[in-house]
């Protein structure tokens, strides 16, 4: 941390840790990441902070159907978002992840009503934010849901049955006096949310008056106690909110509320980046709820549409939802290399004008990849690269003349480029970055194609000249990939190094580039496809068949849990327990209500489907170009069987001869890497990183044997 650079502080939601992330919250995630690593480039000192929301009665009583404790269940969840982010590459403080059951974030929630508290003691007693009152509601008592929090009657939305009215002695914030305050600040920062449409939508709300709300509650356990009042928990959304300030040290031991040297720096955000649905908490609630402790509120609100998902998957009972690990570890795999974090972050900010809602396709995603990503920017790398390679012996040949009209043209074309394509990330346009940075490449193809240096390199007399559109058209490559290292941070990486650029892109200030940087003399790497092109239908199967897995997990006990949680009807919470949210976005919603517990059991005669059987392992090895599969040729009574399996990582060819393993024996052969696997062995996923460790035997027994 530099003290003379200006600080950014940034959040995603703390999303509710019940079931596993979707591509919704990758969504909300990616975009904040691209955010990031922006103002990183602009010199700026960031902090990205994001967390998990783990308290409630939501996860209460999916841990209690689990047959776990609540917090057996969040350990399980938070760890699945975490290993999420990992995979996604996202550049989130590591060190400052909010989980809302850790001691400091408690210490935060209770510092931050203590302060208000003890501000309303100088306060008459009708001023004062916090008091005790009777709380009337409307409760589910079967699905233990808060409905609403007004006495009219109203109907369960999971359940559908009439919701009882409760009455309870809770503590309540007088959101009532904070309308005046709201609007000023309001008015005073015509920025405070984006995009304004919602503002707009908040703004009325506000102006039509606010009704106080409970901040405690006294049925539920699972939640944070009140200070000096433990039978009383904090109500989730003042608990929940709190975790901004949580991750930039608000309750970090020994440090009293706001005494915390980083959070004197970060407080307050710079940016809240959200889901639609949550708005009203962020832009009315969370700043009353700051005022009232006299603590800074947030510069800004950023809200996101929905993603919506394709209609004919949508009335399927399996398909309303989208993974995000299936999508990148199928593009990883079936092109050998590390594009499917590119493709899908490229897809959600192109495709989306951010801030409305948009649709969202595999079959899309695959397409833009292939003519974005495949033949746009990686094709016209690798063109480049190769003609460089081929015509100047892999040098960055000399500066000069090729065509006076057209390099001027170039060189202020792409700067204006660049220039649009600043304000768009400034004003969270991605779309329109991605857009501005593509022009480019549509310039250089172009170029390409008009100039045609591969008939003119054999004169010698235009020699020179076709090194001087080479040179102007790989500057212009340079450029793009700079501009478009926030929203594909790998493949432009490669880029910059195959055109012999030294270091990081993440280190480069993109506020200062400028035409020219690349030096005449310079050394290119070997061209490479960064951007392996896709076949379409081999992608959407591939995608689709580890989706299932997802969707019909292996440990039965997994399963148990997961569909528990998912259950109690408050699917949607991200920061974020809106009672209101019954209409919870498609994004958000996790399965379908076809996936009930009970089809996560399965009957006897289903499982005598899976024929498993007892194989020796003949022989094993390596397969070049997979570090983690090995060959086995499986004895299994009365015939050998190649069988490929992913298990090099934790098991030496050597080491695996003469083992008894238990092989999958009428699993559809399928193809991998080219090669046939007819057959799966099973093995067991160990620890954080899933070491796979085989089943095998105690006693003796012959190949062929059933298991059973
Ligand atoms: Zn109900």
């Amino acid at each position: 941390m530099t003290q003379e650079k200006p600080k950014f502080y940034l959040t995603t939601p703390i999303y509710y840790a019940n079931s596993r992330p979707h591509v919704g919250s990758a969504y909300t995630t990616i975009a904040c990441d691209v955010v990031a690593r922006y103002k990183r480039m602009c010199g700026y000192d960031v902090v990205y902070v994001t967390g998990t929301d783990e308290h409630g009665v939501n996860i209460e009583r999916a841990a209690e159907k689990a047959g776990i404790a609540p917090q057996e269940l969040v350990d399980k969840n938070e760890k699945i978002f975490r290993e999420l982010w990992d995979l996604l590459g996202i550049s989130y403080d590591r060190d400052k992840f909010v989980r809302t059951t850790s001691p400091e974030h408690a210490r935060a929630v209770q510092a931050l009503v203590k302060r208000t508290l003890e501000r309303d003691k100088a306060l008459p007693e009708k001023e004062r934010a916090i008091y005790k009152g009777k709380y009337e509601g409307r409760y589910c008592i079967y699905d233990n849901l808060y409905v609403s929090d007004t006495p009219e009657p109203v109907n369960c939305p999971t359940c559908g049955r009439p919701a009882e009215l409760v009455s309870e002695e809770n503590y309540f914030f007088r959101l009532s006096a904070y309308k005046d305050r709201l609007e000023e600040l309001y008015a005073k920062n015509p920025q405070f949310l984006v995009p304004d449409f919602r503002f707009n939508e908040v703004k009325s709300f506000v102006g039509a008056g606010l009704k106080d709300i409970s901040i405690s509650r006294k049925s539920i356990k699972w939640g944070i106690p009140w200070p000096g009042d433990p039978d009383h928990v904090f109500y989730v959304w003042y608990d929940a909110l709190t975790s901004y300030m949580t991750g930039v040290g608000f309750g970090r031991a020994g440090a009293e509320g706001d005494a915390d040297p980083v959070f004197q720096r970060f407080w307050p955000a710079d940016v809240h980046m959200m889901g639609k649905e949550i708005i009203r908490f962020h832009a009315v609630y969370w700043p009353a709820f700051l005022m009232a402790a006299g603590l800074p509120v947030p510069k800004q609100i950023v809200a996101h549409g929905w993603l919506l998902f394709e209609q004919e998957k949508m009335s399927k009972s399996k398909g309303n939802v989208a993974y995000p690990e299936p999508i990148v570890n199928a593009l990883d795999q079936l092109t050998s290399a590390k594009v499917g974090n590119d493709a899908l972050r490229y897809y959600l900010l192109r495709e989306t004008v951010f801030g409305h809602d948009g649709n969202f396709s595999r079959d899309a995603l695959i397409t833009r990849y292939n003519a974005d990503l495949a033949n746009g920017l990686g094709n016209l790398a690798s063109r480049v690269l190769t003609m460089i390679g081929n015509y100047f012996d892999g040098v960055i040949p000399g500066q000069c003349t090729w065509d006076d009209n057209e390099a001027a043209a170039l060189k202020q074309n792409v700067e204006r480029r660049r220039s649009g394509a600043l304000r768009a990330y400034d004003e969270y346009r991605f779309s329109d970055a991605v857009q501005e940075i593509w022009q480019v490449m549509s310039l250089v193809d172009f170029l390409l194609v008009s100039q045609k240096p591969w008939a003119k390199i054999a004169e010698t007399s235009r020699r020179v000249a076709v090194g001087g559109l080479l040179h102007d058209v790989a500057e212009a490559i340079r450029f793009a990939s700079l501009l478009a290292y926030p929203v594909v941070p790998d493949a432009t990486q490669r880029i910059w190094e195959q055109f012999g650029q030294e270091g990081k892109l993440a280190n480069q200030r993109i506020d200062q580039l400028e035409w020219g940087g690349l030096k005449p003399g310079t050394k290119i790497g070997k061209p490479e496809a960064v951007f392996p092109r896709l076949d379409k239908k081999q992608a959407l199967e591939k995608i689709e068949a580890m989706e299932n897995e997802i969707r019909n997990p292996g440990a039965a006990q997994e399963a148990a849990a997961s569909a528990a949680t998912e259950s109690t009807g408050d699917r949607s919470r991200a920061t974020g327990h809106d009672a209101a949210t019954s209409q919870a976005p498609a994004a958000a919603s996790s399965t379908t209500a076809q996936e009930s517990p009970a089809t996560n059991y399965i009957s006897i005669d289903d499982f005598a489907k899976i024929e498993l059987r007892v194989g020796l392992v003949k022989s094993a090895e390596r397969i070049k170009g997979a570090d983690k599969l090995l060959k086995l040729l499986i004895d299994l009574g009365n015939e050998t069987r190649q069988v490929l399996s992913g298990i090099a990582m934790a098991y030496a060819p050597e080491d695996l001869v003469g083992k008894n393993v238990v092989v999958v024996a009428n699993l559809a052969p399928r193809k991998m890497r080219g090669l046939e696997s007819a057959g799966m062995i099973l093995a067991a996923s160990d620890g954080e990183d899933g070491r796979p460790i085989l089943c095998t035997f105690t006693d003796e027994i012959a190949p062929g044997a059933k298991v059973k």
